[in-house]
């Protein structure tokens, strides 16, 4: 992430007497958190239903668990969420509750579930927001003055269980295979790629993603509503800038950007890029997060993602160049590679900034 307000001349007036202290080696069992380690996740199914007029949302997920010791309470994440139903290896159904102070939902099995692998089915549904976190509305107004309503996602730092009942903590990484039903019109961008759309009815259409790597249930996104993009590509990796339908071209500067970014970092950091493509896109007004890493999905506020060579300024070349950087050297530091937990956040921006 990078807000736009950094307080760096803070840092400054730091003593260098700081003593030299290193942490041990990452330990899943041992970093800090608040859900019990007892049970992880190792890949979603999500499906989720948007109503983008009534600003609701249903979903649908499948969690491929691992359970390491018995236990018959399974405590994961939710906000704002409420569970219909759980059911454990399509047979067993849980005693749903949640707390919503907490942010969890304990699904509470009569007998313990004996250690191995098991896949937890969740039926639920929630808001579709208005405010910039969690999964939410942007409504804007487009080029020919007419309003439009976008669909956008905001996760860090603890967001991603507004979306879907998980593991929102940075060390239970895992794979994510997101479908979305959605007004037919939209364009929707994900992390990874589109591997089939199917018209629902008349106005709706289902969308589903390729399965993500594993990685932290913050990095993932989704971004739907009238955008059109300009294409290129680097080192075999296509990439796109997103904008709103008619404001593509002003992604040009940040795609010849992000052209020139991607080699350098394939040889600085040594492993290239992962993903089979890399997007980016252009947030219109509601995006408070200035711009965030997601893997393969990067958002960023419009003003420092698009140029217009007619009234933009070369501060703004400068600061969007800057930006895309940073949020590209985080497809690595951050997004490959990941703090255990939040208080090691301070060295994935650190990371991303040098
Ligand atoms: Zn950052």
């Amino acid at each position: 992430m990078r807000r736009l307000l950094v307080l760096t001349t803070l840092l400054a007036g730091l003593p260098l007497a700081l003593s030299a202290h290193a942490e041990g080696t990452f330990s899943f069992a041992t970093t800090p958190g608040q859900l019990p380690k007892t049970v992880v996740p190792t890949d979603y199914i999500i499906d989720l239903t948007t109503d983008m007029e009534h600003l609701t949302l249903q979903g649908d997920e499948i969690i491929r668990v691992e359970v390491q010791s018995p236990t018959a309470d399974v405590t994961l994440n939710q906000a704002g969420l409420k569970l219909a139903s759980a059911l454990l290896d399509n047979s067993q159904k849980a005693e749903i509750r949640q707390d919503d102070a907490a942010e969890t939902v304990t699904l509470h099995f009569p007998a313990p579930v004996p250690a191995g692998v098991h896949t937890l089915a969740i039926k639920y549904s929630g808001p579709i927001l208005k405010t910039p976190n969690g999964i939410y509305i942007d409504d804007y107004t487009d080029p020919a003055g007419k309003p439009k309503r976008m669909l956008v996602t905001q996760f860090e730092v603890a967001d991603a269980r507004r979306m879907f009942p998980g593991w929102d903590e940075p060390a239970f990484k895992a794979t994510y295979q997101l479908n979305v039903t959605l007004p037919f019109e939209y364009a929707a961008v994900s992390n990874m790629p589109i591997i089939g759309t199917t018209q629902q009815d008349a106005k709706t259409k289902r969308v589903s993603f390729s399965p993500t790597p594993r990685m932290s249930s913050y990095l993932l996104a989704l971004v739907a509503g009238d955008m059109a993009s300009v294409d290129g590509k680097a080192d075999g990796t296509p990439i796109r800038v997103f904008a709103p339908s008619g404001l593509e071209n002003q992604g040009t500067y940040a795609l010849g950007a992000a052209e020139k970014i991607l080699p350098y970092y394939n040889d600085y950091f040594g492993i290239k890029y992962p993903l089979p493509k890399m997007d980016m896109l252009a947030i219109p007004g509601n995006y408070q997060a200035g711009a965030m890493e997601n893997w393969g999905a990067l958002t960023y506020i419009d003003n420092v993602l698009l140029f217009d060579p007619k009234n933009s300024t070369p501060r703004t070349r400068e600061l969007i160049y800057e930006v895309v950087a940073h949020e590209m050297a985080h497809q690595w530091s951050g997004d490959l590679v990941t703090m255990g937990w939040w208080d090691n956040i301070w060295l994935n921006e650190g990371f991303a900034s040098w």
